[in-house]
């Protein structure tokens, strides 16, 4: 009895028409709500970027302190003593100095991400903090976020803290930088390494340029002035076209 009286409220044709109208107002209620939402979202973030950068070949020439590190705090590198070592080896970047202080200087949020690990990183958070003329603090605008082996392959593992930062836009010197933006979803820009870097370091910058054997590493310091020259990497990374002078 009551299903075919409901069954006649719903063919009412006035009941019809109510029904239209309460869906109606129902959606139109939703669109409204979920623009003020959006609104909302753009409003608490209106165009500050969140800047990423690494450190080592980027901010710092840090090369002395990788080629002073004592035999027995290799292999594996002992970071404690390498984020002390700073004040004494390294040196800063110039044209990098100069875009973090244009990030900041226009309000946009800047943070550091290295791959070193995280013993005595207050060390390193000071020598930047006096070279930047910014606050760095460790864990706050300052991460370390070591590699992970697989399979005896070592992988970045920055894409992890990128996503957690939300990150517009990364600046790194090495391949792995680049990976770990692409994989955050981060715009990814190339700094230039120096070439005394690349002679001492060549692995983790466009393959291994110092590498002979063309099989394994397709890319030769002749290959690299193209890929400078065009202001794209093997990523499809932006090249930023500045390039430090050296010490
Ligand atoms: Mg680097």
């Amino acid at each position: 009895m009551q299903y075919t009286r409901t069954l006649y409220w719903i063919m009412n044709k006035k009941s019809k028409k109510m029904l239209v109208a309460i869906l109606l107002g129902f959606l139109l209620v939703t669109t409204i709500f979920n623009n003020w939402k959006s609104n909302e979202m753009a409003g608490s973030n209106p165009g500050i970027l969140n800047v990423g950068f690494d450190v080592d070949d980027t901010i710092l020439f840090s090369r002395d302190v990788f080629l002073n590190i004592p035999e027995d705090k290799r292999n594996p590198t002992d970071y404690g003593w390498v984020n002390m070592q700073d004040e004494k080896l390294s040196l800063f970047i110039e044209p990098t100095v100069e875009l973090i202080k244009y990030f900041k200087n226009n309000g946009h949020n800047v943070f550091l991400i290295t791959a070193r690990s995280g013993e005595n990183g207050d060390y390193l958070a000071k020598f930047l903090s006096d070279g930047l003329g910014l606050d760095i603090t460790k864990d706050e605008n300052l991460f370390f976020c070591p590699k992970e082996s697989i399979n005896g392959v070592r992988y970045t593992t920055k894409h992890y803290q990128m996503k957690k930062l939300n990150l517009d836009l990364f600046y790194g010197d090495a391949d792995t930088d680049m990976i770990a933006a692409l994989k955050a979803s981060v715009y990814p820009v190339r700094i230039i390494r120096h070439n005394e870097s690349i002679e001492q370091y060549g692995n983790n910058y466009f393959g291994n340029l110092t590498d002979g054997e063309k099989e394994k590493n397709p890319f030769q310091m002749n290959d690299l002035k193209i890929f400078y020259s065009k202001s794209v990497g093997i990523y499809g990374e932006s090249i930023y076209p500045i390039i430090w002078k050296g010490p």
